[in-house]
C-alpha cells in the first residue's frame, strides 16, 4: 500500500502576513484577508454603515466594483486594496469591514432581491462556495416542494490559516423536481445529473447550474419546468476544496502573488479530482480510485465500507461519498460533467467519454449533441462575435503568449471523443464511471462531458456567455431525457459472417499474479532560469512509472524526462500543453537512473519557482512463463473484479440492431470446410475477421481467396489485418508481412484522412478516433500503448488500395505517419477493407482492478464497420429519421486533427 499523497502544505510555508493593517472595525477574517493578499489585490469587502451619509464619500473614492444598498441595512461593497483601506476606516459612519467573496455583493446581508444569484454579467466576482450553499438553502426554504439540498459527505479540506485548523467542506447535491417529497414518484422519474465544476478552477459549471436552479424556481425556465413531473434534475457540487482554494485563508503557497489566489483543479489532497473514480480497464497507480465497497468490492455496509483502505478515506473522501450516494438512485438516465478548457478555436465541445456503449447508446449521446448545436447557436446568437474584443482583451491580459492563442469563436460547438476534441486520453473520470454497466460498479447511464473556453475570475462578460451556453446544455439534456432515440442498421439484404476464435477472449481466471509493489515518492525542485535535475532510481522489474509535475508556486516549467541511456522519453511545457501532459507515464522496465530536468522557459524568469515531482512506480516479481499480471491487492488494496470479455461482443451487439438477419459466427475450421461458398457463390455477402488465427494454414487463406474471387466482401480488423499478407486473390496479392506493422500509439485514429472515402461515410470531420484504449486495459502512456495493425501507405496504394485514414505515431504526435489504419482494396464496394485498430483483445498485463470492458468502439468505429459491410445506420428520434453525419469543418480544416500537425513525407 502507498502511504499518502504528497501534499502541497507539507512543502511550503503559508500563513505569513504580507502587511499589517489593524483596526477594531475589521473582523478577524477580514484582517487576515487584507494582510495576506498582495497590497494591490482587491479584497471583496462588505462595508457596514450606520447610515447612508457615507455613500457620497465612498462613491467619490473611485473604488473597484463599488456597490451600495439601503435595503434593510445600509451597506456598501467594493474590492479594496491596502492603499485605500485606511481612508475607509476613517469614515465615521463605517462600522465594520467584513470579508465578502462572491458574486452577490450583499449576500451576507441576505439581500436577495431581485435574486439570490445575480446574473453573471452583473456579478462582482465568481460565485463563492459559502455564498452558493447559503443561497441555495434560502431557495430551498422558499421552494421546499421542489428543491432539496443535501450534504453527502466532506472534502479532505484545506488548513484554514485564519482559524488555525483543518477545515473540510461539504459536498452538496441539489435535487430539483415537482413534489420532491413524494418518494415513489421521485423514484420513478428519470434522473439527469449535472456535475458542476469537478475541476475547481473551471467555474462555469457551478456558475450556470446554480443560476439555472433559481431561474427555474422563479418561473423563467418554462421549457424545463414543464418536464418536472417526469424528470429530476440533480446538480452535484463535487469539489468544494478546489473552489475554496482561491480564498486567502486557505492559500497553499507564497501568497505574495495574486495568481496564487486562484481556485484549483484538485482537492486539498489530490491534484485531479476527476481521475479518482473506479473505472473498468486500466487504472493509473498514481491515482486513488475511490471504491466505497472496499477491498472485497462487495457492498457490506449502507455507508462507506469498513474495508476501504485508509489511504482512500484520507485522500479521496469526496469521490468515495459521491460513488456511494449515486448508487442509491433509481432510473438514472443522463449525466453531463461541465468543465472548462483553454482557448482553442471552439467555444464549446461535447465529449463522448470512455466506456462500452452499444450502437443505440452511442447514437443517443451523439443525437443529444446534434440537437444542442442549433440550440446553442440560437442562444448565443451573435454574442460570440460581438464580444470578440473582450475575448481578445482577455487573451492579451492573461495569456503567456497572446499571439499563440486563438479566438475561441471560430467554431461555436463541435463534438466527438475526448481525443477527437481535446487530444488526450483518460482513466478514472466521473462520467466514464457513471457510464459503466452496473455489474462493473457503474450507474449504467448515458454520459458526456462538456468543455467551454474558460475565463479567469472577474471577467463577467465572458462568464455570462459561459452561463448562457451551459444553461442551454442543461435545458437540452433535460429535454433529451424524455426523447426516444432508436438506432438500426439497414443491411440492404446483405448477409454477414465473422470468424470466431477463442484467442481473443480474456478472463480474470487467466491472471497470474506475482507479488507486486507500489512506491510513491516526491521531491520539490527549484525551477529557475538554469536547469535543475532530479534523479530517480528505477529498480529491476518495474512495470510502470508515472511522473507528475505539480506547480507549487507561480512558475512556468518545461520538464524533460530521460531514461538511463539519456534518451528523452517525455516532455511537458506548462505554457503549451494540456495539464494532463504534466503526468508522464511510461510502462516498461529499464532499470537505472532516470532523470527529470526542469527549467523556467520565460524570457525573464524569477530567480526561484518550485515544482513537486511526484513519482509512482509499480514493480512485480518475475514469473517463469510469460508476464505476470499486477496484483491490485498489493498496489491499490482492492481485489481483482472477475470478468470474461471478448471483442466478439461488439459484433454480437451490432447484430442486434440489424433490420433483418443476423451476423453468423463461423470458425476457422468451418471456413476451411467451405462455409463461405455455396455452389461457387458466396454463402455470405460479407465476412469479418478480427484476428490472425489460421493465417499460416493455406486451406483457410485459400478459402478466403476463393470467397473474395467469388465477389465476397471482407473486413479485416486489428491483428486480422495480418491476413492481408497471406491472400492471393483478384484484389489482394502483393502485400507482404514486411508491409504490415504492429504499432502502439497514444490514440488509434484516422489522424489524416480522405474526407470522401466510403469508410468515412456519415462521419463528421472531427471524428478520428476508432476506440479508446483504457477501458480495454491499455495504459494511457506518454509513448502510447494502444495497439493497431497498419500497412505501409506506399505498398497499400501500389496494391490498388485507397487509404481512408493514416495513423499518427507517438511520441511525435505532431507528425502524420505513412501508415494506413483504415482503407479499402475494392471495386464497387466489394473487396477487402481494413480497420487496423478497433477491437483489440483486452490487455491484462497492467493494473485493471475493476475488471475490463469488452470493447470501447467510438461512433466512428461503428461507422467504419457499417460502411465496410455495405450497411447503413439509421437514427430515429421520436419516430422521425434524422441525418446525423452533418459537416462542420470543410476542406483543409478537416484534413488533419492536431492543429499543429504537419505532413512529413519522409517519416
Ligand atoms: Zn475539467
Amino acid at each position: 500500500m502507498r502511504l499518502s499523497a504528497v501534499t502541497a502544505g507539507a512543502l511550503t510555508l503559508p500563513g505569513q502576513a504580507i502587511s499589517k493593517i489593524s483596526s477594531p472595525k475589521l473582523t478577524d477574517l477580514y484582517e487576515f484577508a487584507i494582510n495576506h493578499t498582495p497590497e494591490d489585490y482587491g479584497v471583496g469587502t462588505l462595508i457596514r454603515l450606520t447610515d447612508t451619509t457615507a455613500f457620497d464619500d465612498l462613491s467619490d473614492l473611485d473604488l473597484q466594483e463599488y456597490r451600495q444598498t439601503d435595503d434593510g441595512e445600509p451597506a456598501a461593497y467594493a474590492q479594496l486594496d491596502n492603499t485605500i483601506i485606511e481612508n475607509i476606516i476613517d469614515i465615521d459612519t463605517v462600522v465594520r469591514l467584513e470579508f465578502s467573496p462572491g458574486a452577490n455583493p450583499f449576500w451576507q446581508l441576505s439581500n436577495y432581491e431581485p435574486r439570490v444569484f445575480p446574473p453573471a454579467i452583473e456579478s462582482v466576482d465568481d460565485l463563492d462556495f459559502e455564498e452558493t450553499i447559503t443561497g441555495l438553502q434560502t431557495l430551498e426554504q422558499r421552494h421546499d416542494d421542489r428543491l432539496s439540498l443535501t450534504s453527502i459527505g466532506q472534502s479532505p479540506g484545506w488548513f484554514n490559516h485564519a482559524l488555525g485548523d483543518l477545515e473540510p467542506s461539504d459536498v452538496w447535491v441539489a435535487e430539483l423536481t415537482n413534489d420532491i417529497g413524494d418518494e415513489a414518484a421521485f423514484a420513478d422519474k428519470k434522473k439527469v445529473i449535472y456535475a458542476c465544476s469537478i475541476h475547481g478552477d473551471e467555474r462555469s459549471g457551478a456558475e450556470a447550474g446554480t443560476r439555472f436552479i433559481e431561474r427555474l424556481l422563479k418561473g423563467e425556465e418554462s421549457e424545463t419546468e414543464a418536464l418536472l413531473d417526469d424528470v429530476v434534475l440533480i446538480f452535484l457540487y463535487p469539489n468544494p476544496d478546489g473552489w475554496n482554494a482561491r480564498l486567502p485563508q486557505y492559500a497553499q503557497e507564497n501568497q505574495n502573488s495574486a495568481e496564487r489566489l486562484t481556485a484549483k483543479r484538485g482537492s486539498a489532497r489530490v491534484e485531479d479530482t476527476n481521475r479518482q473514480y473506479p473505472t473498468a480497464g486500466w487504472i493509473d497507480p498514481a491515482y486513488f480510485p475511490a471504491e466505497p465497497d472496499g477491498t472485497n468490492l462487495v457492498d457490506d455496509d449502507p455507508d462507506i465500507d469498513d474495508d476501504v483502505p485508509k489511504a482512500y478515506q484520507k485522500n479521496v473522501p469526496d469521490p468515495l461519498k459521491i460513488v456511494e450516494h449515486f448508487r442509491d438512485y433509481e432510473n438514472l438516465a443522463y449525466a453531463a460533467d461541465l468543465h472548462e478548457m483553454g482557448y482553442r478555436k471552439n467555444f464549446a465541445l461535447g465529449l463522448h467519454v470512455n466506456t462500452e456503449y452499444d450502437l443505440q447508446q452511442t447514437h443517443d449521446i451523439y443525437e443529444l449533441n446534434r440537437e444542442l448545436k442549433p440550440r446553442l447557436n440560437d442562444q448565443l446568437g451573435d454574442l460570440l462575435k460581438e464580444r470578440e474584443d473582450v475575448f481578445q482583451q482577455y487573451i492579451d491580459e492573461e495569456a503567456e503568449d497572446p499571439e499563440a492563442v486563438p479566438l475561441p469563436t471560430e467554431i461555436p460547438f463541435d463534438y466527438g471523443t475526448i481525443t477527437d476534441t481535446l487530444g488526450y486520453q483518460t482513466t478514472g473520470i466521473l462520467v466514464s464511471w457513471m457510464g459503466h454497466p452496473e455489474e462493473y460498479g457503474g450507474l449504467g447511464m448515458q454520459t458526456l462531458a462538456y468543455e467551454i473556453a474558460g475565463p479567469a475570475p472577474r471577467w463577467p462578460e465572458l462568464m455570462d456567455l459561459n452561463v448562457m451556453a451551459y444553461s442551454e446544455v442543461i435545458r437540452s439534456l433535460a429535454a433529451h431525457a424524455l426523447r426516444d432515440v432508436e438506432a438500426t442498421v439497414q443491411t440492404g439484404g446483405r448477409s454477414t459472417a465473422y470468424v470466431t476464435t477463442d484467442t481473443v477472449t480474456r478472463s480474470s481466471n487467466d491472471l497470474v499474479f506475482a507479488e507486486s509493489k507500489a512506491s510513491h515518492t516526491g521531491e520539490t525542485m527549484t525551477v529557475g532560469p538554469e536547469p535543475t535535475t532530479m534523479t530517480v532510481a528505477i529498480e529491476e522489474n518495474t512495470r510502470s512509472v508515472t511522473f507528475q509535475i505539480v506547480e507549487r508556486t507561480d512558475t512556468a516549467v518545461v520538464a524533460t524526462l530521460r531514461d538511463p541511456d539519456g534518451t528523452v522519453r517525455a516532455t511537458y511545457d506548462s505554457q503549451k500543453d494540456e495539464s494532463d501532459a504534466a503526468r508522464m507515464c511510461i510502462t516498461e522496465s529499464t532499470s537505472g537512473k532516470w532523470t527529470v530536468e526542469v527549467i523556467n522557459p520565460r524570457e525573464e524568469p524569477p530567480e526561484k519557482g518550485e515544482v513537486a515531482v511526484v513519482v509512482d512506480t509499480v514493480t512485480s516479481e518475475p514469473i517463469e512463463d510469460g508476464i505476470a499480471s499486477l496484483d491490485p491487492r498489493d498496489i491499490l488494496g482492492y481485489e481483482q473484479r472477475e470478468y470474461e470479455v471478448t471483442p466478439f461482443s461488439f459484433l454480437e451487439g451490432y447484430s442486434e440492431f440489424l433490420d433483418e438477419g443476423q451476423l453468423d459466427a463461423v470458425s476457422v475450421a468451418d471456413v476451411q470446410d467451405g462455409a463461405l461458398l455455396d455452389d461457387g457463390q458466396p454463402a455470405y455477402d460479407n465476412l469479418v475477421v478480427i484476428h490472425n488465427e489460421g493465417v499460416e494454414d493455406a486451406a483457410y487463406t485459400d478459402a478466403l481467396d476463393a470467397f473474395v474471387n467469388a465477389d465476397g466482401n471482407v473486413l479485416l480488423t486489428d491483428s486480422g489485418v495480418r491476413v492481408l499478407a497471406h491472400l492471393d486473390n483478384d484484389h489482394v496479392s502483393s502485400i507482404t508481412e514486411d508491409d504490415i506493422h504492429d504499432e502502439t500509439v497514444f490514440s488509434v485514429a484516422m489522424n489524416a484522412y480522405e474526407e470522401s472515402h466510403p469508410l468515412r461515410e456519415n462521419a463528421r470531420p472531427i471524428q478520428r478516433e476508432l476506440y479508446t484504449p483504457a477501458p480495454v486495459g491499455y495504459p494511457v502512456t506518454t509513448e502510447g500503448d494502444a495497439p493497431a495493425t497498419v500497412v505501409d501507405v506506399e505498398q497499400f496504394q501500389s496494391a490498388d488500395g485507397d487509404s481512408a485514414g493514416r495513423l499518427m505515431t507517438t511520441p511525435n504526435r505532431d507528425t502524420v505517419s505513412d501508415l494506413v489504419v483504415a482503407g479499402s482494396i475494392q471495386d464497387n464496394g466489394t473487396g477487402v477493407h481494413i480497420v487496423g485498430g478497433l477491437l483489440p483483445p483486452a490487455f491484462q498485463e497492467q493494473l485493471h482492478p475493476f475488471g475490463m470492458l469488452n470493447h470501447s468502439v467510438s461512433l466512428l468505429g461503428y461507422l467504419t464497420v457499417t460502411n465496410a459491410l455495405g450497411h447503413k445506420q439509421r437514427r430515429v428520434v421520436d419516430g422521425e429519421e434524422v441525418i446525423f453525419g452533418e459537416t462542420i469543418l470543410t476542406g483543409d480544416q478537416a484534413q488533419v486533427y492536431y492543429p499543429d500537425a504537419t505532413e512529413d513525407e519522409d517519416e
